[in-house]
């Protein structure tokens, strides 16, 4: 679009110029008859504006990207808006959380969502997509393409055919446009799957075929990471995928399966965020994890401490706003798991 109105502004110019080299040879001739004929006649054809204020419908130069980790308790919501108004929902948090997913998205002045994603099939992270669906129109869907017998999930196939919402299926190398300086490229999930004899009967699948994402707009960028951990960060690594990010979505809630020390230095950010829950029992985010993060100097805001988190970019800088303050005591305290992670929560 953008690229669009410089080419017509700059043939404007062309037009502009060309019309009054042809006239100049006539304008001695003409200028006596010209100026009492017709006072003010000019040889300019009609352009509407050549100068370089902003046309009527030109989209504003610039404006800021918005990025909200919402407040969905125990699980994954990120709201993206576009600095045109493009909408991308990042998971949609547990079921429980639907009705505060549907108000955060009408406080930011949603309408529809442009582009909805399921990071993987777990509950948390695609329980509040119902109440979504049944509030906004959702212009596509991408999915990790993951088979998942759940009740929650069957649901969630079933709502994205009632609606006929196109289905898109992830893969490593995509990518996709929101609007001309803002895209996503798809990391994760790599082909073919990972499956349990690749990482581990004691570690799930899905989680480690998460969709991830990494966001640019400018110079900013993003890294989303779903619940993906060690295997995927590790498989990203080698592929020599471009991770450098300002912020990093941490990976699994900040479990201590995620978030390597050589990860971390691979993507550089300089802010991270923990989409977690107060009261959850499996020690998200664990000690381990906050040390490494801590230890990388990389600044930290945590759902469960600080609320919703605003990120904002105008594709240069970019700034982080918390909807409550933590104390980097309490930021930099992992909890204690009360039952076993995986068991509970795959
Ligand atoms: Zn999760």
């Amino acid at each position: 679009m953008k690229k669009d109105w410089l080419q017509i502004r700059l043939l404007r110019r062309w037009l502009a110029n060309s019309a009054q080299a042809v006239c100049a040879p006539r304008i001695f001739g003409l200028l006596l008859i010209a100026l009492i004929a017709l006072g003010s006649l000019s040889c300019r054809p009609k352009v509407e504006q050549v100068n370089d204020q902003p046309l009527p419908d030109e989209p504003a130069p610039g404006g800021n990207l918005r990025i909200y980790a919402l407040d969905v308790g125990q699980g994954d919501g990120l709201l993206i808006i576009s600095p045109q108004g493009k909408t991308v929902l990042i998971d949609a948090g547990p079921t429980e959380a639907g009705d505060e997913v549907v108000a955060a998205l009408r406080a930011h002045g949603v309408k529809q969502i442009d582009l909805m994603v399921a990071t993987h099939p777990h509950a948390d992270h695609i329980g509040g997509m119902k109440k979504v669906f049944d509030t906004f129109r959702v212009r596509k869907f991408l999915d990790s393409g993951q088979t998942y017998g759940t009740a929650t999930y069957e649901k969630l196939l079933r709502e994205i055919q009632d609606n006929k919402t196109p289905y898109i299926k992830a893969v490593r190398g995509q990518s996709i446009e929101i609007e001309p300086d803002v895209k996503f490229d798809v990391y994760g999930p790599p082909t073919p799957l990972f499956s349990n004899s690749d990482i581990g009967t004691d570690r799930s699948v899905q989680n480690a075929n998460s969709i991830v994402l990494r966001l640019s707009y400018g110079s900013f960028a993003m890294l989303f990471m779903g619940d993906a951990e060690f295997e995927t960060e590790a498989r990203m690594m080698t592929a020599g995928a471009n991770l450098r990010a300002n912020v990093l979505k941490v990976g699994h809630h900040g479990s201590r399966h995620a978030t390597s020390g050589k990860f971390l230095t691979a993507v550089a950010p300089q802010f991270s965020i923990i989409s977690v829950g107060e009261n959850n029992d499996y020690g998200h985010p664990a000690q381990l994890t906050m040390d490494r993060l801590k230890k990388a100097s990389i600044k930290t805001l945590r759902t469960d401490l600080s609320g919703e988190i605003e990120i904002f970019s105008d594709g240069k800088t970019f700034d982080a706003r918390p909807s409550r303050k933590a104390t980097l005591a309490q930021t930099w305290a992992g909890r204690q798991p009360v039952r076993n992670e995986l068991t509970v929560n795959p």
